[in-house]
């Protein structure tokens, strides 16, 4: 029975969003699929859930990250949201997903329970509403990854295959992703709210944000300018960390950013392999929106239409609103290079701070980009002391390389606690453009163990185990340029 198997896989429902204004939400059920599989299981997520995770492996359990069945507390919905995708604006929602509660875990802390590629919804537009097994097992893969590297990121609990074909240029097999998020409201939830769902709702909204995410909000003079100030913030912080490891989002719309700052649809992201501002790698960003060195400045673009839909709720006099919500979105740039420079610093074993640290900072990369260095595997270099890439052998580098001795000569720590900075703050291995190529055609042909191998690598980016330096390589030259297609 439903009821028995809810109780022992460790299901603990709320609905909290289900109680806010219906406008923002459809309630349905997920579309059944004739023969699910599981194929991945995220055993330690779902042991911090709460839940059980042989109860979850058996037939029972697969029906729910199907679709198949609903756990009890369970009420399945999809959500409205709406968003500017490469700069226009459009009414979207989950056309192809279905939240189906948020799970409450033993510790208390709530996080959304969403199934991904589960059937039509009243936002599918012309979309089939489901997904093909390549892109789940990425964002499976790419997630989980962004979570070892300490980065806020939704996560992945399980993908099962549907044991259906869909049809995108070719067949392909159909899979399903349970993704696991400490919300789903998105700046395009806001603006959906604010331009098609009226003031009053676009209130309950915010309020119930402030509730979820930022409860210290409520008690500030103005709660709205205190929400739109800590999402700032939070972004900023997260964009830092998105440009320290050289991670290239690919598609940054306004319904892909989460108020709660984590990193949200891994559709064509890919990391750096030679750094270079103006890398793109998704097929469909023909102008370059969304290039690697522009991600900062859309994600500014990005917070001011979050905070174009506040206004309402942030002065009743609309001029007054405007000039305390550009205020407060002045302040993103310092933040984000305050976070940017704290962390570069961190690569580099800087302890202390100095005023020509930017300097040092910035003739790096500028030398990295002139010698197409290897982005990931410079700051491993250093932090291993190894010389062998090209860029090493410069008589440009080795001067750079004397400034950077002269400047650690200038702090009291030790070699050894440089060294130990260092290791924390460069991961040893990032999830390769062509290590996921290369997992996922094994994973095509049903074996596992390559996609496997390579998540056990990535849980602990920072470990620098001999296991770990095979997948350190950069790609072979067949394997450029990288191109990504958008998740579908
Ligand atoms: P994304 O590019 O993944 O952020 O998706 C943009 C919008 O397209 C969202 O509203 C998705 O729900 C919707 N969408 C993407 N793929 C499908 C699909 N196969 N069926 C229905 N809607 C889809
Ligand atoms: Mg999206």
């Amino acid at each position: 029975m439903a009821t028995n198997i809810s109780i022992k896989a460790g299901w603990n429902f709320d609905n909290s969003f289900a109680r806010l204004p219906e406008t923002l939400y459809s309630f349905l059920k997920p579309t059944p699929v004739s023969a699910p599989q599981l194929v991945l299981f995220n055993f330690p997520l779902a042991k911090a859930l709460g839940l059980d995770v042989e109860a979850l492996q058996s037939a029972a359990g697969t029906a729910v990250f199907a679709g198949n069945r609903i756990p009890e507390g369970s009420l399945p919905l999809a959500q409205a949201y709406a968003g500017h995708q490469f700069g226009h604006f459009t009414m979207l929602g989950d056309g192809r997903a279905h939240l189906l509660g948020e799970q409450i875990t033993p510790q208390g802390e709530r996080f959304d329970i969403q199934l991904k590629g589960s059937g039509r919804t009243p936002y599918s537009r012309g979309g089939d509403g489901r997904a093909a097994l390549g892109p789940m097992l990425r964002e499976y893969i790419v997630s989980e990854a962004m979570y070892g590297l300490g980065i806020p990121t939704t996560r992945s609990l399980a993908v099962v295959t549907t044991g259906e074909t869909i049809r995108r240029e070719t067949k392909l097999p159909g899979a399903i992703l349970t993704r696991v998020a400490a919300s789903h409201l998105r700046v395009g939830t806001f603006q959906y709210a604010a331009h098609l769902a009226g003031v009053e709702t676009l209130q309950a909204l915010a309020d119930y944000t402030i509730q979820r995410h930022y409860p210290e909000a409520a008690a500030a003079e103005n709660p709205y300018l205190a929400l739109l100030k800590a999402v700032i913030k939070r972004q900023a912080e997260l964009l830092a960390k998105w440009q320290l490891v050289g991670f290239v989002h690919g598609v940054m719309n306004t319904d892909n950013m989460t108020i709660s700052g984590e990193t949200i649809d891994y559709g064509p992201c890919a990391f750096l392999d030679n750094y270079d501002p103006d890398t793109v790698f998704s097929s469909i960003d023909l102008q370059g929106r969304y290039a690697y060195g522009r991600q900062p400045g859309i994600a500014a673009w990005n917070l001011a239409r979050f905070a174009d839909s506040l206004l309402p709720l942030i002065a009743a006099e609309e001029a007054e609103a405007i000039k305390l919500a550009e205020d407060a979105l002045a302040d993103y740039f310092p933040l984000y290079n305050r976070f940017y420079l704290t962390g570069m610093r961190r690569k580099l074993g800087i302890f202390n701070e100095e005023e020509q640290d930017q300097v040092l900072i910035d003739d790096l990369l500028a030398l990295m980009q002139k010698y197409d260095a290897d982005y990931t595997n410079t700051f491993r270099s250093l932090t291993l002391d190894c010389r062998e890439m090209e860029l090493f052998k410069s008589a440009e580098f080795l001067q750079w390389h004397q400034q950077w001795q002269w400047r650690l000569a200038r702090q009291q720590e030790t070699a050894a606690a440089v060294e130990q900075l260092m290791k924390e703050h460069n991961p040893a291995v990032i999830p390769r453009n062509h290590r996921v190529e290369e997992a996922l055609a094994a994973a095509a042909e049903d074996d596992y163990s390559v996609l496997k191998r390579l998540l056990s690598v990535l849980t602990d980016p920072y470990a620098y185990t001999p296991e770990q330096e095979a997948y350190a390589a950069p790609p072979p030259p067949s394997a450029l340029p990288y191109r990504t297609f958008c998740g579908t």
